[in-house]
């Protein structure tokens, strides 16, 4: 009897209403479908899996209070889940666009297709081959020629800055969309898709944008490693990743140390990043480097005399972004002043340029500038207060030794009064939240940046 099984969720739904906020409530339960009772078991249908998953992590206690009270010491719930088992027919499902406003799906399309964000600057033929980036390179080919289907899924790509990571990424998404443009490829930043899932939750619209990444058809996520103290994306993320991942979609991401290294990450996604391959992005030597900047000079190439380059590439190892930037300046400097290109004038940029390449600065004179900077002392920044002004400059000092040093987390909160490595994080998150909403702060911190800076380069 429909009545019968409709009432009792009702009254189960009243009860839980009693035990959750209102708009947890609205998100989580509203959707929910009773479908069938039989012999003690309430059978309700749950949009897809990733409610399901949410639903026994977040709310199983008062679940099963309300399923006790209502259908007494035996009452069982057992759960429906719809769309899941048939990921097709809910690629199909016509989209509410109305309502999701949803700024990457084109409409019209018989098949959603999705806004690739896919740089088409960056491709395999102008990214150089070397042994530095051999694996990741032969990982991508095979991938572009087989997404979802080889066992590189997810595939890490992991480097030091400016060493081709995000090049590689792109390389892979072109190359996909060349052989078939109705693949849906989506490339987006960790910061963006962070952004995304904030203002999901804030509108209610979880649901939508999950439906939205259920689109995807290779998935690229670039610099993973700030997922870190975002536990909210992470775990929105992993449902992602999971559904994903069942469905054979391709998985790409990038980040700046090993999976195993990352800090701040559940130990769940890291296990889950681990299941395919994970490739590194070395430094590239000598004659690699040579070839990169011949490769991007492209005509350019014979305003610059080969010496020059040679010095250039045998003087900036560590960071192709670097290196360009060099090279860009040099005929920028050379076409301003109607100069030559020479070793003299390479000279000068580079060490404008890389004025602090192998200088470095410690966590503890970090604090000392904020501290100064605040009128602050050491000792109340190495304290437990909470008092706001101390507060915020442990915070900063915390921000910008992550910035400026290549000190660990947890080395970072030992400097600074003993904290561990999730109060670094919150820290840090909180002093880039800061940034984007807080104009004034922004500028203390440009002016503290300035400052390490200045003192870098004494
Ligand atoms: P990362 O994401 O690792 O910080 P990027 O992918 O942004 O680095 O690369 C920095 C710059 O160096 C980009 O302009 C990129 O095109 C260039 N680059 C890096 N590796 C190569 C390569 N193997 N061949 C050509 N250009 C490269
Ligand atoms: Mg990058």
């Amino acid at each position: 009897m429909k009545e019968s099984y409709d009432a009792l969720w009702e009254n189960c739904l009243s009860i839980i209403k009693k035990n959750v906020n209102e708009k947890s409530f609205d998100t989580w339960f509203k959707p929910i479908k009773p479908i069938k009772f039989e012999s003690d078991v309430l059978t309700i249908q749950v949009p897809n899996r990733f409610f399901y998953d949410w639903i026994e992590e977040h709310y199983l206690t008062t679940l099963k209070k309300s399923i006790y009270q209502v259908l007494g010491p035996n009452g069982q719930l057992e759960y429906k889940i719809v769309v899941d088992k048939n990921t097709q027919r809910q690629i199909e499902k016509p989209i509410d666009l109305s309502r999701i406003k949803n700024p990457f799906v084109i409409p019209g399309l018989k098949r959603s297709k999705v806004q690739s964000n896919i740089n088409p600057k960056y491709t395999f033929d102008n990214y150089i081959a070397g042994d530095c980036n051999r694996l990741g390179r032969s990982a991508g080919e095979a991938i572009a020629k087989k997404p979802g289907g080889t066992a590189f899924n997810p595939l890490v790509i992991y480097g030091g800055v400016g060493l081709g990571k995000t090049h590689l990424a792109h390389a892979i998404g072109n190359a996909i969309l060349a052989k078939d443009n109705t693949h849906n490829v989506y490339y987006q930043t960790t910061e963006a898709f962070t952004t995304q899932i904030v203002n999901a939750i804030k509108n209610n619209s979880i649901q939508d944008l999950l439906n939205y990444y259920q689109l995807i058809d290779t998935l690229i996520i670039d610099d993973i490693q700030f997922l870190s103290g975002r536990e909210k994306t992470q775990d929105i993320f992993f449902n992602i990743f999971n559904q994903l991942q069942q469905t054979n979609k391709q998985i790409i991401l990038t980040s700046d140390k090993p999976p195993k290294d990352l800090e701040g990450i559940s130990d769940r996604l890291i296990n889950r990043f681990k299941w395919g391959l994970t490739a590194d992005v070395k430094a590239p030597d000598f004659e690699t480097r040579l070839a990169i900047i011949e490769a991007k000079l492209g005509t350019d190439i014979e305003k610059v005399p080969k010496k020059v380059m040679e010095f250039v590439c045998f003087n900036i190892k560590k960071n192709i972004r670097e290196l360009e930037g060099v090279l860009i300046s040099l005929m920028a400097h050379a076409n301003l002043n109607d100069e030559s290109v020479d070793i003299n004038l390479a000279k000068d940029v580079i060490r404008k340029f890389v004025s602090h390449e192998n200088k470095s600065i410690s966590v503890e004179n970090i604090a000392k500038l904020v501290a100064e900077h605040f009128s602050v002392s050491m000792d109340k920044l190495h304290s437990n207060t909470r008092k706001r002004d101390v507060v915020t400059a442990r915070q900063l000092s915390m921000y910008l030794a992550k910035n400026f040093t290549k000190s660990s987390l947890k080395e970072i909160g030992h400097h600074l009064g003993g904290k561990d490595h999730s109060t670094v994080i919150y820290s840090i998150n909180t002093v880039k939240d800061l940034i984007h909403t807080d104009p004034l702060f922004k500028e203390t911190v440009a002016e503290l940046k300035k400052k390490v800076e200045l003192s870098l380069m004494n």
